[in-house]
């Protein structure tokens, strides 16, 4: 039997143990101060406090700036394959059929795993109908992958299981893009998903993140009840940026909005807008698909002097990194500036941020900032973020990387 001094050992610098202590799950190469024996690439190390005490456990990576990401706090917990399948099943009951989340109305599509908050760093698991989609964002997931594979197929007899690691964060775990079939049978091109009543076509193969924005679920849906509840939704104007392949669309137009235009640059994704839009029985004209930049768009927009009742803004993450927010900061400004000018007085603008770097407080003050210049004026009815299948743990605010507001424009 192994004992816990079988293991290689990281030291701590005494004034960078609190955030440990905390249960925050990462270890930066800075609060390092030894390494005592030779930690395996992936491999389990022991982190201590100077003087030797246990802190916590965790996986390794010597090219990570986040050389341990943290797995359990508890000295006597073997860290087997035993402990891997307790950490899946909690995570997959807390999405389970007599769960809440599950209950939430997508039974088909929601996030199995989100990683660091499900107290699994590193590993992302979404569920598509019968497929299982895999993210390994760390090394330390990468070197467990086939047991990760082989106990999320013990557990849930997916139809298959197809990885997605084809996201940049890897890099910065010394590793290169992976996707492709892991078991079981190979994914349909399209996989047909219901959330909420609406039906959707996902590419598990090609889409963005693993096929479909799960986290924006309950925000499409709040859309729809929106214009559900407004008698006067057949006389409403709705602009959908970054619209992707419809989803807050197919909402709009369920609620019986009478216009709804989708804007996005990639022409794949207006066309399976297009074709979401028809699988729900719905319609709009041709040119309400356009494939085109967003920050163009909302300039001609505003130089032709269109109006809207409701603007959807929900870009990509235009802060990769924290060297990146003061840029991303002026683009979110800019679009949300532009919006403003383009909702009439009562109109409604749901507007988001994925940046991790991005604060709710910050994002919060970008929007005020454009509202002052826009010369308009604005209420929060809501504050949103991702849905409950996107449990952010407390004890890791990088989590909450998703951020909006519901704002009813006076
Ligand atoms: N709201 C969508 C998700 C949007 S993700 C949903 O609910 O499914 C962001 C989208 O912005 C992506 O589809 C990407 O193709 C698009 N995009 C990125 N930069 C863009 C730009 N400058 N102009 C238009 N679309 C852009």
């Amino acid at each position: 039997m192994t004992t816990p001094s079988d293991f290689p050992t990281i030291i701590l610098h005494a004034d960078r143990t609190k955030a440990v202590l905390n249960h925050h799950p990462w270890v930066f190469s800075g609060a390092i101060k030894a390494v005592r024996g030779d930690p395996a690439p992936g491999g389990l190390v022991r982190v201590a406090d100077d003087s030797g005490r246990f802190l916590a456990w965790g996986y390794w990576n010597a090219q990570s700036q986040i050389r341990v990401r943290l797995l359990s706090w508890d000295e006597g917990e073997a860290l087997d394959d035993d402990f891997w399948r307790r950490r899946l099943a909690r995570a997959i009951a807390a999405r389970g059929e007599d769960n809440l989340i599950a209950a939430g109305g997508t039974p088909q599509a929601y996030r199995l795993v989100n990683a660091e908050n499900d107290y699994l760093p590193g590993l992302v698991v979404d569920r598509y109908g019968d497929w299982l989609v895999l993210q390994a964002l760390t090394l330390g997931i990468e070197a467990r992958k086939s047991l990760l594979v082989g106990l999320l197929d013990e557990l849930l007899h997916p139809a298959g299981i197809y990885e997605r690691s084809d996201v940049d964060v890897r890099e910065k775990e010394g590793l290169s893009p992976a996707s492709g079939r892991l078991t079981g049978q190979e994914p349909p091109d399209l996989i047909e998903i219901d959330e909420f009543g609406r039906r959707f076509l996902v590419d598990v193969r090609l889409g963005h993140k693993t096929g479909f924005y799960l986290d924006q679920r309950y925000n499409r849906q709040l859309l729809g009840s929106l214009l559900r509840f407004d008698p006067q939704a057949q006389t409403r104007d709705v602009l959908n940026t970054f619209g992707y392949t419809g989803g807050f669309s197919v909402y709009a137009l369920d609620g019986l909005a009478r216009r709804v235009i989708t804007v996005d640059s990639s022409a794949e994704a207006i066309d399976l807008a297009r074709r979401n839009v028809a699988l729900n029985g719905l319609h709009a004209a041709d040119e309400d698909f356009v494939v085109g930049d967003v920050f163009q768009y909302l300039r001609l927009c505003r130089d032709s002097r269109r109006q809207f009742d409701i603007i959807v803004l929900d870009p990509p993450k235009f802060a990769q990194s924290a060297r990146q927010v003061e840029s991303a900061a002026r683009g979110y400004k800019d679009i949300n500036l532009l919006a403003f000018k383009l909702i009439k007085p009562g109109g409604m603008l749901l507007t988001f941020s994925c940046s991790g770097g991005v604060t709710a407080d910050l994002f919060r003050k970008i929007v005020f900032g454009a509202l002052v210049d826009a010369g308009r004026e604005a209420q929060v009815i809501q504050t949103l973020g991702a849905g409950p299948d996107h449990p952010v743990a407390l004890t890791f605010p990088e989590g909450e990387y998703l951020k909006g507001l519901l704002l009813r424009v006076v």
